[in-house]
């Protein structure tokens, strides 16, 4: 871990980041103790008033966050085969998604620094001037789940970094290690020593710096129980936080819908990293009428998928990340069986040459009705229910109903049906005609148990900063 500029062992259990597509162990680790983690927001908190980070113009600032992302751009190739050993995502997400949005967000947010301005007002108050001021926290505390280790840990960084904060990153025990490589970069680049630290572990080492009093703000992603804890606790605390957690998105398939277009995006929208994105399309809801002829293109499509090491070029859907990832998918697809869902295509792990890794073949069930767990509850694998619809008007009723609001789709040719849908679904994005998209620029984030706050765009400079208010007396 990094603690103050030095790499340190840390002093709690061992534990070991494995490769899941072979099981193979690819590196040894320590858990962060309770000492750890507390050296490591001392250092950030020194560093957050030392003047070689608090003192530094917005303009070094900026260049410094430009010299990160040259350092990971000119690194890309080996930091996404990193990430890929790590987490199992196939080289065309690592390659061709993760690292280059991580490197658009440290520019993005660069180009921010010398852009974050307050206002004057007009006060009805005699005699005296008025403005405000951005300020930045403090230490924050990053949280970052196992599916997108590196670029979601970087939507919360150059933010931070961006408005002056220092950080304390806990990086998801599973798959700690293009945290670690960018955290080497990061000095690399003249970052002073602490304004970055990270401390390796899981639950306990995340617990010891959500409690810590001198934490300032947490920005946790990862699952919706988990996120419910850390909230509760920063209220205890009265840090500020920010929740990216859980999501079951809906897709609504319109009768007037290009059903190939559909199937191609939400084959995509739905597999993407096997699955394993809070924003997955995982519940389709398709006009009755063309219920049959999405399930059965959506599955034969499916089941053409390669299945693979990620590091092979030629493969479409790495690993699950872990062997409890491919259980909790066999479980559900078991309860989708038992509760009467009619299975398409998948349904079991491959074997052969894949029985060593965490593999799970992509798996459709079609007739899923509302009430099946499968269609309620958030799988995090490579598992999609198709369900028919009747009534136009129940639609959105039936969308609504989950107790997420994170992400949500809606295929229709009619531009009126589909923005009126958009308008209706409870859900922090929605994408119409189109697979997920992302960008530093658009906000993101949930509503409902999805989550609290928003990350990316503009909304991320206010969630890491806080307004002062100035009056001066005139006279
Ligand atoms: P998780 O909640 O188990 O763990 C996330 C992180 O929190 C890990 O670093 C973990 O060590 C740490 N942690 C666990 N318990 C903690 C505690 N009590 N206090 C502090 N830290 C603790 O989630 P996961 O299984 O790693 O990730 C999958 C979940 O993340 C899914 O539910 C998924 O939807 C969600 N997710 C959400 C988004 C989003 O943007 N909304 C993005 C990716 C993943």
């Amino acid at each position: 871990m990094l603690i103050g500029g030095e790499w340190i062992a840390g002093s709690g259990a061992a534990f070991t980041s494995v490769n899941p597509a072979t099981g193979e162990v690819l590196a040894e680790l320590r858990e962060a103790s309770e000492a750890d983690v507390d050296a490591a927001v001392q250092a950030a908190h020194q560093a957050f008033v030392s003047p070689a980070w608090g003192g530094l113009l917005p303009a070094a600032r900026a260049k410094l966050l430009l010299r990160v992302a040259d350092l990971l751009e000119e690194h890309a190739d080996e930091i996404a085969r990193l990430e890929t050993q790590d987490q199992g995502q196939p080289l065309n997400v690592s390659a061709g998604f993760s690292v280059p949005n991580a490197v658009e967000h440290f520019r993005y947010y660069a180009g921010w620094v010398t852009k974050i301005t307050g206002v004057t007002a007009p006060l009805s108050v005699p005699g005296v001037d008025y403005r405000t001021t951005r300020e930045p926290l403090g230490v924050c505390g990053l949280i970052t789940p196992w599916n997108f280790p590196l670029m979601i840990l970087v939507w919360k960084l150059a933010p931070a970094l961006a408005t002056g904060n220092t950080v304390v990153i806990k990086p998801a025990e599973q798959t700690p290690l293009s945290t670690l490589r960018l955290a080497e970069l990061i000095e690399q680049a003249g970052v002073p020593a602490g304004v970055v630290n990270v401390v390796t572990g899981g639950p306990e080492a995340g617990k010891a710096l959500v409690s810590h009093p001198l934490v300032k703000k947490i920005s946790f992603t990862g699952s919706t129980a988990v996120g419910r804890e850390i909230g509760a606790e920063c209220g205890r605390t009265l840090k500020k936080v920010s929740l990216e957690l859980g999501g079951k998105a809906p897709s609504i398939i319109a009768a007037d819908a290009d059903i190939d277009a559909a199937v191609q995006g939400n084959l995509l929208g739905g597999l993407l990293n096997s699955g394993q994105v809070c924003a997955a399309y995982t519940r389709f809801y398709v006009d009755a009428k063309r219920h049959d002829e999405f399930a059965e293109k959506l599955a034969g499509a499916a089941g053409s998928l390669r299945l693979g090491n990620g590091l092979d070029p030629e493969v479409h859907l790495g690993p699950l990340v872990s062997a409890e990832q491919v259980e909790q998918t066999a479980r559900y697809v078991a309860l989708g069986e038992d509760e009467g869902a009619e299975l398409l295509t998948g349904g079991s792990r491959p074997d052969g040459d894949l029985a060593g890794g965490f593999f799970y073949e992509p798996t459709v069930f079609a007739g899923v009705k509302q009430d099946m767990r499968i269609a309620r509850e958030e799988i995090f694998g490579p598992v999609l229910s198709v369900m028919p619809y009747d009534d136009p008007e129940e639609l959105v009723l039936l969308a609504n109903d989950s107790e997420y609001g994170l992400a949500a789709a809606v295929w229709s040719r009619d531009i009126g049906t589909a923005n009126r849908l958009a308008r209706q679904v409870k859900a922090g994005t929605v994408w119409i005609n189109m697979m997920q998209g992302l960008d530093a620029a658009a906000a993101w984030g949930g509503m409902k148990s999805s989550g609290l706050g928003r990350e990316m765009g503009w909304e991320a400079i206010e969630a890491y900063t806080e307004v002062k208010s100035i009056w001066t007396s005139l006279t």
